[in-house]
């Protein structure tokens, strides 16, 4: 396997597809290529061509999660998602730009079962074990998205520069279809430069987790008061980070058998978020 250095984006793009994949910490694609669940020819290391720090609104893409969680520019509910998540290790390795495009945490999944997401006839979890799944969004696949960051930015209403466009946060992320098993709309040349995160008047984020430390989301709730309205957005309940448009719409939830606890814990967690920034969500 060969290993490129590049130095800009650019040539950073240039490089990618084909058989090659971008590394940046390495926390999720090393352990995904020891599995051969992800196969490369070549590893284009980016940490020379994505930029990383924070400046006010703006974050490079490289910026790891122990950058994010202790830096006063950023909202409270962006630093409390990266402070939740993984461990301090994995949080210093671990870079914002990664941590949007993790892949699912299904077992199924990761053990390299030949269900639905993996191009197969069929989900395995919906029959089978599916306690930590979804509960919106699962006709096809029911994993549950696992990132913190991503519902923390939803809920934000960030916005993504890659090397191609620019777009809202909401559009990196797509359910998987029958033509297109994917759960994101980036190419595989493609990369996430810098992030754009617009200050709230107030925001947080609470997370349930089998353990309190160092778990996946079994639910995560973002709730963000800005410019006289409410957003909401959950992580750990469907197969991307997912928008709530008020309270009641966790009424349309179509859990699974073993996930019906989870709207349980999603109600009181958006109950809870929503004391703490001091409002009520815009009527749906
Ligand atoms: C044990 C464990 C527990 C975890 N717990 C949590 C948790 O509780 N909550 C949570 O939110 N996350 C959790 N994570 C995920 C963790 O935060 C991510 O693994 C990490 O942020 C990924 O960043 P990275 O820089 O290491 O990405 P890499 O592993 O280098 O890359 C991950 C993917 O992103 C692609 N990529 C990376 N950077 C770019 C870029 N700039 N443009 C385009 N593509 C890019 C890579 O090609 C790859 O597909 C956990 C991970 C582990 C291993
Ligand atoms: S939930 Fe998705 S990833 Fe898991 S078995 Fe079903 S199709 Fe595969």
């Amino acid at each position: 396997m060969e290993l490129l250095r590049p130095s800009s984006a650019d040539e950073a793009a240039a490089a990618l597809g084909n058989g090659s994949v971008a590394l940046a910490g390495g926390t999720e694609l090393v352990p995904l290529l020891r599995e051969g669940l992800v196969r490369a020819e070549t590893l284009v290391h980016v940490s020379e061509a994505v930029p990383r720090g924070i400046d006010g609104t703006r974050i490079g893409a490289g910026t790891t999660l122990a950058e994010l969680e202790v830096d006063p520019q950023v909202p409270q509910a962006l630093r409390e998602a990266c402070s939740l998540a993984a461990s301090p290790q994995l949080r210093s390795m671990g870079t914002v730009g990664g941590n949007l495009l993790q892949a699912t945490r299904c077992w199924y999944w990761r053990l390299g079962f030949d269900c639905w997401l993996h191009g197969g006839e069929q989900c395995f979890a919906k029959d089978g074990a599916h306690r930590e799944h979804a509960i919106f969004g699962h006709e096809l696949c029911a994993s549950a998205h696992p990132s913190d960051v991503a519902a923390a930015l939803l809920a934000l209403g960030a916005t993504l520069r890659t090397t191609r466009r620019e777009l809202p946060i909401a559009e990196l992320y797509r359910l998987p279809t029958a033509d297109d098993r994917s759960t994101t709309t980036l190419a595989p040349d493609e990369l996430i430069l810098e992030l754009d995160v617009p200050s709230p008047d107030a925001s947080t984020y609470l997370k349930a987790m089998d353990r309190r430390k160092w778990a996946f989301p079994l639910v995560g709730v973002a709730a963000v008061r800005a410019g006289g309205g409410v957003r909401i957005a959950l992580a750990g309940v469907a197969p991307i980070p997912w928008t709530l448009d008020a309270p009641a719409a966790l009424d349309d939830a179509t859990p699974l058998p073993g996930t019906a606890y989870k709207v349980e814990i999603a109600r009181a967690l958006v109950r809870r978020a929503l004391a703490l920034v001091g409002d009520s969500p815009r009527s749906p």
